[in-house]
């Protein structure tokens, strides 16, 4: 059985603003800060340490009673900033998946800097989410290798896979590729997030594509 970790955004699909949308909300609406300063990187990073420098950022205790606030509040605004901020899905990724779903021996996962409740909400929004049989979510580790090492110890203990037995991780950012690296997988970039082929590669990327769109040649690599 062949694993097939994809992030989500930049990968699957983008949400334009909406993240910084939603968060800045419940800064404002949850903690009361008037003008919330959103000066964070976000590309490529978890959650968990997103959420947690936004809290220091704006003064407020990065305590663990927060940080379940400010994740409880934001899953809660997520839905209606989507709507709000639209988006869509990549080229090709409505295909690809659908044929790697007739594949009984392709797992398709999702292993992502989002909180799994965020996760979650994009990829119903978007009606992605019944490609995937699980999600490897950034609420636990503000390392994303950390994430990579959490998610194969999963799958091993879960279905008894090794590590580099087959698993594939698909992303946008020199931080999935250092992610999948970590854990031994083939790496796929793709462009369509704010990096280009060349950072792709040299962070280490095996295959790298503009977008997803020749669906044949991604498909047939990452099943090789
Ligand atoms: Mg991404």
């Amino acid at each position: 059985m062949k694993t097939l970790l994809f992030d989500i955004d930049g990968t699957l699909l983008v949400t334009n603003d909406t993240g910084t949308r939603a968060l800045k909300a419940v800064l404002m609406g949850d903690f009361g800060v008037k003008h919330p300063n959103m000066e964070v990187k976000f590309g490529g990073r978890t959650d968990r340490a997103l959420l947690q420098e936004l809290l220091l950022l704006n003064r407020i205790d990065a305590t663990h009673a927060n940080y379940v606030k400010f994740t409880a509040a934001y899953s809660a605004v997520l839905p209606r900033a989507l709507g709000e901020c639209g988006g869509l899905v990549l080229p090709g990724v409505t295909e690809l998946l659908t044929r790697l779903g007739k594949r009984d021996d392709i797992r398709c996962l999702v292993m992502t800097g989002n909180l799994k409740a965020t996760a979650r909400e994009k990829l119903g929004y978007f009606r992605l989410l019944d490609y995937f049989d699980d999600i490897f979510g950034g609420d636990f580790d503000a390392d994303r290798r950390h994430l990579a090492r959490r998610t194969a110890l999963f799958l091993r203990g879960i279905h008894g896979d090794q590590e580099g037995d087959g698993t594939v991780v698909i992303g946008d950012t020199p931080a999935d590729i250092v992610c999948g690296l970590e854990i031994n997988a083939s790496v796929m970039g793709v462009c369509t997030g704010n990096f280009d082929r060349e950072t792709l590669e040299q962070a280490g990327a095996h295959f790298v594509q503009q977008d997803l769109s020749d669906v044949d040649t991604v498909y047939d690599w990452l099943t090789q």
